[in-house]
């Protein structure tokens, strides 16, 4: 059986790899090397310089690419690298229309490094598709979005926007870091790049920051490893060994992570102490049906805002959690705790924020693998 027909599963495993050639060994050797030799000018096996390629990235290059259903796949240094090679596919006057509810990061690349190139930035809640195709005119190259959104849980119909950008011949990019592809291929919806902060789901153990793209457009993808080559923002060989690491087991920790963020979103929203809870699973929300077709599950990452929405009882609950580390990032095996206001958005204006709802009572779980009953008498004894 070819390894494209593997099952996800199978694929987390196997997918693009086979044991190495030089001894056989089942996990690729890092290959802490920049150059290769050569036994004559422009004779080489395949790798000359490792900003170009190297052996140990192309496995996790091809893991990914297998993963999303894609047949291309580039890492790189950060999940921002990643998408500063996106952004560098643009020219002067060339615009974008983002999701509103953005990765602070993402904001921060668009609006300060981007836009000082000529690159316009539009924001959409990408609900609405007629407001989406309004906005759209000769300039617009690209759209740009997350689902579910960070952090505020939304979710965004792939299909739907993907119909909008093939009319009107753009090109259509997920940050598929949220839900990976265990949950969610945006190519099989559709989109033309798929984008991962791999120090999150993909790597899963809060030991590296590295980037992803897949795609399956072949010239796009010429496009993207020239970027690459040129810029240099490249994944090393000891963080690519250790993300394919973390990659093998995503299935198995994404099952447990979706298992235990529903147990803690159904404790919290009937928690008397709790005014709303962002969790994709509740069927009541307008999104849920839109959830339920494109993801396999709901994912890890909760949002809730306590009554009051006041910025101190945040930061004391935040404070009080003992198994709940308070830190940025997410998507490790063990459980996170974040302040989206003052932390990874606070680069984002207040007034925009908001405007979002993300208020500054917002707290932000990445809930891990950890037992759920321990997970929840934490967050009992920090709300009580
Ligand atoms: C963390 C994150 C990024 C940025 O990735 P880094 O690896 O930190 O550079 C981008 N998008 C989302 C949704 C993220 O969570």
């Amino acid at each position: 059986m070819g390894k494209k027909e593997l099952k996800f599963n199978s694929k987390a495993i196997h997918g693009g790899q086979q044991p190495d050639v030089a001894y056989g060994a089942v996990m690729p050797p890092i290959y802490q090397t920049s150059t290769y030799a050569q036994p004559s000018p422009g004779k080489h096996k395949g790798y000359e310089y490792s900003r170009g390629a190297n052996p140990t990235r192309a496995a996790l290059e091809r893991a990914v690419a297998s993963l999303e259903n894609a047949d291309f796949g580039m890492a790189f240094s950060s999940g921002m690298a990643a998408i500063d090679a996106v952004m560098k596919l643009l020219g002067p006057n060339d615009e974008v229309i983002c999701t509103r509810d953005l990765y602070g990061g993402s904001y921060r690349l668009f609006k300060g490094v981007f836009e000082k190139f000529g690159i316009n930035f539009r924001f959409s809640e990408m609900v609405d598709m007629e407001e989406l195709a309004s906005q759209i005119n000769k300039n617009t190259k690209l759209v740009w979005l997350e689902t579910p959104t960070n952090p505020m849980m939304n979710i965004v119909d792939i299909e739907a926007v993907s119909k909008i950008t093939k009319e009107h011949g753009l090109l259509l990019a997920v940050d598929n870091t949220f839900a990976t592809p265990y949950l969610q291929q945006p190519l099989d919806l559709g989109a033309d790049i798929v984008m991962h902060s791999a120090t999150k789901y993909l790597g899963g153990h809060s030991d590296v920051i590295v980037g992803a793209l897949a795609v399956s457009d072949e010239q796009l993808a010429e496009q993207l490893y020239f970027i690459q080559k040129s810029s240099g923002g490249i994944c090393g060989p000891m963080d690519s060994f250790l993300t394919l690491r973390g990659i093998k087991t995503l299935h198995v920790r994404m099952q447990r992570h979706c298992e235990n963020a529903e147990l803690i979103a159904k404790y919290l929203e009937n928690h008397p102490k709790i005014d709303t809870v962002y969790w994709p699973g509740f069927e009541y929300r307008p999104d849920h049906e839109v959830a339920k077709k494109q993801m396999r599950g709901f994912g890890g990452m909760i949002s809730f805002v306590p009554k009051g929405e006041s910025y101190a009882d945040a930061i004391k609950i935040v404070e009080n959690l003992k198994l709940f580390t308070l830190a940025e990032s997410l998507g490790g095996v063990e459980s996170l705790v974040g302040h989206p206001a003052s932390m990874s958005h606070g680069s984002i204006p207040k007034e925009k924020r908001q405007k979002n709802g993300l208020v500054d009572g917002l707290i932000r779980l990445s809930v891990g693998i950890e037992d759920a009953d321990d997970l929840i008498a934490d967050l009992d004894q920090a709300l009580n």
